[in-house]
């Protein structure tokens, strides 16, 4: 972890939040290249959910939320976690994250601490009118669900998709940007009859699985959780957790969870007319019947859903964790690679005068640059250090698929020198092909 950490640190993948001023725990900034890679992941998953799907929506709604939705969520009650103090270090810990170093005779009583994050909303602050900063996506995306199919004119089975911030007041954020206050999820609520929601559930956890390895982080590093007991959320019927191995331990990437028919039916009016399978309280506040009409029986109905839901930092670490490798070379040196799957890369290719005052070839890998960087596939820079060699290792750290050299020969002859990161073979490639080989380097 403390590699990781310093490498995001000194490439500038991720800050602490309001350093200048001490931080604020649980807040991390993403840097010049966290930003692209963190935006990468996002729009890979947004891909395959919306736009290699035909049966998906997306969704981008607001994070201040109404507290009746909240509310009839269940969240003011049970989004809570059990505190405790230690009486000796004086600390506060979430009940099942006390240090060794605490004893047990020490802590106090645990008391149910909630976990949102409140705050007026308007210029009036006497307590009636204000908002939650929400603590997942998923309730905006069932608030939604007339709006969308009533715009959409979808039927079941269909999914509403959506990334964005949420907000956790955690007792004790942790474990670099594993577990922090403020975080993005990717969220998707697949919507389908009740009756198939077991069949759906085990598809999205083979479709999911799929889509980790396709960013690096294979099925065999990750463990699925039935989660049991008392750790079941109280609209879940069942949860799978993909487990992962992170530096710091085996813990929670990603949750699906079958949330049945709890959401739209705690949301929805005229409850007693939708035989809401799951236990919900009686809404008097709802506008809105959050049910689908059967097309054969015209009958409402209140569909299942089954929701995975995985956090855009968790993925981060994981991605990086997987890509990052310290290789010994032939020279006794060794050298930091992050093997990015080139999609996720935070820079797509570098390219490389060999030297660095001559105007021929500082203009020439300019012009190289706007030809990829027209290409749209990503960010492509020109490393104009003058020397190579350091511009290889700096590209091997962040994670650069393919350098480009620009040396006389590309005045000359029109090549340029090919360099691959995770094989540092090289090869010379006439200028006409580079875009292909690019868009083929890429698309791999
Ligand atoms: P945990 O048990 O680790 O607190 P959770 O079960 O509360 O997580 P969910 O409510 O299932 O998490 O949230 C879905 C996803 O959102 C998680 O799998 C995780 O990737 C992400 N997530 C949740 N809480 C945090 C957090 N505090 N910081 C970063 N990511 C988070």
């Amino acid at each position: 972890m403390e590699e990781l950490v310093a490498l995001c640190k000194r490439r500038g993948f991720i800050f602490q939040s309001n350093e200048i001023y001490g931080g604020l725990q649980g807040l991390y900034d993403f840097g010049p290249l966290g930003v692209e890679l963190k935006n990468n992941i996002k729009q890979s998953w947004w891909a395959s959910m919306v736009y290699d799907r035909d049966d998906i929506e997306g969704l981008d709604a607001s994070i201040l939320t109404h507290p009746e939705v909240l509310k009839y969520s269940g969240h003011e009650d049970t989004f809570t976690d059990p505190m405790v103090d230690c009486k000796s270090c004086g600390e506060r810990f979430r009940a099942d994250q006390v240090p060794d170093y605490c004893k047990e005779d020490d802590l106090t009583e645990p008391r149910q601490f909630n976990l949102m994050f409140k705050t007026n909303v308007g210029p009036i602050d006497d307590g009636t009118s204000f908002g939650y900063l929400r603590p997942e996506t998923a309730q905006q995306i069932f608030t939604n669900f007339k709006n969308v199919i009533d715009s959409t004119s979808r039927s079941l089975p269909f999914g509403i998709a959506q990334i964005g911030k949420a907000f956790r007041n955690e007792i004790t954020p942790r474990n670099f940007i594993f577990r922090v206050r403020e975080f993005e999820q990717m969220e998707l609520e697949y919507f389908v009859d009740p009756g198939n929601d077991d069949e759906w559930h085990d598809k999205w956890v083979e479709l999911r699985l799929a889509w980790w390895e396709a960013q690096g982080v294979p099925k065999e590093k990750i463990k699925l959780l039935d989660v049991e007991g008392k750790e079941l959320a109280h609209y879940s019927k069942k949860t799978v957790d993909l487990m992962y191995e992170f530096p710091h331990g085996l813990e929670e990437l990603e949750g699906i969870a079958n949330r049945t028919d709890f959401d739209l039916g705690s949301h929805s009016k005229n409850q007693e007319d939708l035989e809401i399978k799951a236990k919900v309280a009686k809404n008097s506040s709802s506008n809105a019947k959050l049910a689908i009409q059967e097309q054969d029986t015209n009958k409402w109905v209140i569909p299942f859903v089954i929701e995975p839901s995985a956090g855009v930092e968790r993925a981060f670490l994981a991605i990086l964790n997987e890509a990052y490798r310290e290789e010994e070379l032939n020279d006794g040196k060794t050298r930091v690679l992050l093997s990015l799957k080139p999609h996720l890369a935070p820079i797509k290719a570098a390219v490389i005068p060999l030297k660095k005052n001559n105007k021929d070839l500082v203009d020439l890998a300019y012009k190289l640059k706007n030809q990829l960087q027209n290409m749209k596939l990503g960010r492509v820079v020109v490393e104009n250090t003058g020397n190579i060699g350091k511009s290889y290792r700096k590209h091997d750290e962040i994670g650069t698929p393919v350098c480009i050299t620009v040396d006389f020969d590309s005045l000359e002859k029109n090549k340029v020198t090919l360099r691959d990161r995770d094989d540092m073979s090289q090869e010379s490639l006439d200028i006409e092909e580079i875009s292909s080989f690019f868009q083929q380097k890429l698309s791999s």
